[in-house]
């Protein structure tokens, strides 16, 4: 099947070891990382158990999509969700009454409803699959109250097997998923994590905008990729200003009314190097293959929503970039909201755990990679060669005394009472800036006026912030006022030494060798750090072949209203440009061409590449 439906030579990973167990009837939870191939682990059995595969997925908005794709590869595959009209509801329900559907797609709410689960009484049902379960997840970062509800699954169909699979990684939303969902008895199968063709990059945010500019324009231009911002008016300027600077970009965020957001969602998916500018509402479920960069500006709030969103980056294995900017104001924002949110202090306190974690990844001067796995519970990996730690190891210095400045001078402040002050007040006075703020507040008389001239203004500023992120320094009230810790006087009294991060003076220069034509894809770095190789390098003589089938498939995906990469990935036209096959059975060899894609355009593509030859 693997062969003959997906052209596939190979099984990846432990998708054999999955399939074959829940072929013979047993529940499985799978934990892989984003790209590696979870959905045949479920398709495949679907088709090979009697019945239909029932799959429960939150992406209402992508279910067209991933039935598309199937019924391209000749599986039989309907969904039933709020957005269908009456007819085409009709028409899936009496297809999988027929038994005529391999997969039926459905959204988790629906099974709250009596007639759909009636409606799955009069069906046989091969398997039920649980798309994104790490939705179950009370504390994780997608949660769905609707998945709650799937134990009825196990209750009302003992006997279907299930399997639960999910890009998340960590012990705690794994045990969550087996409680949650009954799952105690299923097989845990998890894979590694490492996604080694991403380039996990975190640098200090100075002007945010020009250093996102400066990313897309010396290392990703003309490519696809996805900008994240916290709140929707950010979502809204910065794709205003990447657009008034030439790039295409589009907004996407949970203000947006659907149709806008349905529509660049789309657009996105079927156009080449189009820039997303969204908030963390954006991304769940995406599976193009060629994002080529996921930038951040703004400080995510947990490695695992992290993970997630650089995880969409180079799906089809080629390197990608995981790029953060991140600075003091960061960290002050997301304690300070923190802080003012609703919730018990149990829940407060698994906001900061999570946040700490976040910013120790920010902090580190050790690989990034190595941090990120170790976090899952992958130890015993070295440097990843892959990093921006690892690629310019910053270097450290003892920071003990510069801490003691600064913490004294917040608490000569926090003495005099008055205004509540951010953090220029206290650099300005170990600055000594006789600033009109510190002269007409006296702060000029201070003792630690004018004690802080061995830093600059900007280091001192790294300073406060990695103060803030150990949990050494603290911001309170309104206006991000700094105040001390349980941990600050074990500092002041010397009894705590403190090491920093010395923030590197500029960016540095890109650190691999890139692609060396921008856009369309032609061509993968080669030496790059790649995981595996998803595609041939082209010789230039294949190049004109490979335009001329990417530009085929355009049209027909148009045509067909799908994203291209659904008809065919660049990878296997690549395959194709680079040794040219004469006849369909030549074809059929290629990885990624199956029996139904080589009957619908086989001929179609002899006939692109007998055009090369007259030419
Ligand atoms: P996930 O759901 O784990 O993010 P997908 O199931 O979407 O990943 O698979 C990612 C890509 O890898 C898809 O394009 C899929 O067709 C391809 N793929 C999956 N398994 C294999 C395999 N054994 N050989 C080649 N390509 C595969
Ligand atoms: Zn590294």
């Amino acid at each position: 099947m693997l062969r003959r439906v997906y052209g596939f030579d190979s099984f990846r990973g432990q998708q054999q070891e999955i399939i074959e167990h829940v072929c013979a009837g047993g529940d499985a939870v799978a934990l892989m990382p984003t790209g590696s191939g979870k959905s045949l682990c479920y398709q495949i059995p679907a088709q090979v158990r009697e019945g239909t595969g029932v799959v429960i997925s939150p992406l209402i908005a992508l279910m067209q999509d991933q039935v598309d794709a199937l019924n391209v590869l000749g599986v039989k595959a309907g969904f039933l969700n709020s957005t269908q009209d009456p007819d085409s509801r009709r028409g899936v329900e009496y297809a999988f009454m027929d038994g005529k559907l391999d997969l039926l797609y459905l959204a988790p709410e629906r099974l709250r409803t009596e007639s759909a689960l009636r409606l799955l009484d009069r069906g046989t049902i091969s398997l039920f699959a649980i798309d994104e379960a790490h939705c179950v997840a009370q504390w994780g970062h997608d949660f769905r109250p609707d998945y709650l509800g799937l134990s009825v699954l196990h209750e009302r169909w003992p006997a279907v097997p299930r399997i639960a699979v999910t890009a998340t990684a960590t012990e705690q939303t794994r045990a969550e998923i087996v409680a949650r969902l009954s799952l105690s008895g299923a097989r845990q199968f998890v894979a590694s994590f490492d996604r080694p063709n991403i380039q996990y990059r975190i640098e200090p945010k100075n002007e945010p905008r020009r250093q996102l500019l400066r990313l897309l324009r010396t290392e990703h231009p003309g490519e696809a990729g996805i900008v994240y911002c916290l709140s929707r008016a950010s979502v809204e300027k910065t794709a205003d200003f990447l657009c008034s600077e030439g790039l295409t970009a589009l907004p996407y965020h949970a203000g947006l009314d659907p149709q806008t957001r349905s529509v660049n969602q789309s657009r996105f998916l079927r156009e080449d190097g189009l820039i997303m500018v969204a908030t963390i509402a954006f991304g769940m479920g995406i599976d193009k293959p060629d994002v080529r960069f996921v930038a951040h500006l703004d400080l995510p709030r947990s490695v695992e929503g992290y993970y997630q969103e650089t995880g969409r980056a180079g799906r089809d294995g080629l390197p990608a970039t995981a790029w953060l900017a991140y600075g003091l104001a960061d960290v002050v924002q997301q304690r300070r909201m923190i802080d003012d949110s609703e919730g018990d202090l149990a829940h407060r306190r698994r906001l900061v755990a999570h946040l700490d974690a976040m910013l120790a990844l920010c902090e580190t001067a050790g690989c990034r990679r190595q941090q990120m796995l170790a976090y899952f519970g992958e130890t015993g990996t070295g440097p990843c060669g892959n990093c921006d730690t690892c690629l310019s190891p910053p270097s450290v210095w003892d920071g003990t005394v510069a801490a003691q400045k600064l913490l004294s001078t917040v608490v000569r402040l926090g003495r005099l009472g008055g205004p509540a002050f951010g953090a220029g007040q206290p650099i300005d006075i170990l600055l000594g800036k006789k600033t009109p703020r510190v002269l007409s507040y006296g702060h000029d008389s201070l003792s630690t006026f004018g004690i802080g001239g061995e830093l600059t203004e900007g280091e001192w500023r790294g300073v406060v912030r990695q103060l803030l992120a150990s949990g050494l320094l603290a911001v309170s009230g309104d206006h991000g006022t700094l105040a001390l810790t349980d941990l600050s006087g074990e500092v002041m009294r010397g009894e705590r030494p403190v090491v920093f991060r010395r923030d590197p003076p500029k960016v540095p220069a890109p650190p691999r060798s890139r692609r060396a034509s921008a856009g369309s894809g032609a061509g993968a770095g080669s030496g790059a750090a790649a995981g595996r190789p998803a595609a041939a390098d082209l010789p230039p003589e294949a190049e004109p072949v490979f335009e001329r089938l990417r530009a085929w498939r355009t049209s027909v995906a148009k045509e067909l209203g799908m994203p291209p990469y659904v008809i065919f990935h660049d990878s296997t036209l690549r395959l194709i440009a680079a040794s040219p096959p004469s006849t369909l059975d030549e074809l059929r060899q290629v990885n990624g061409v199956g029996a139904t894609k080589l009957d619908k355009y086989g001929q179609a593509i002899l006939a692109v590449l007998a055009e090369d030859g007259a030419s």
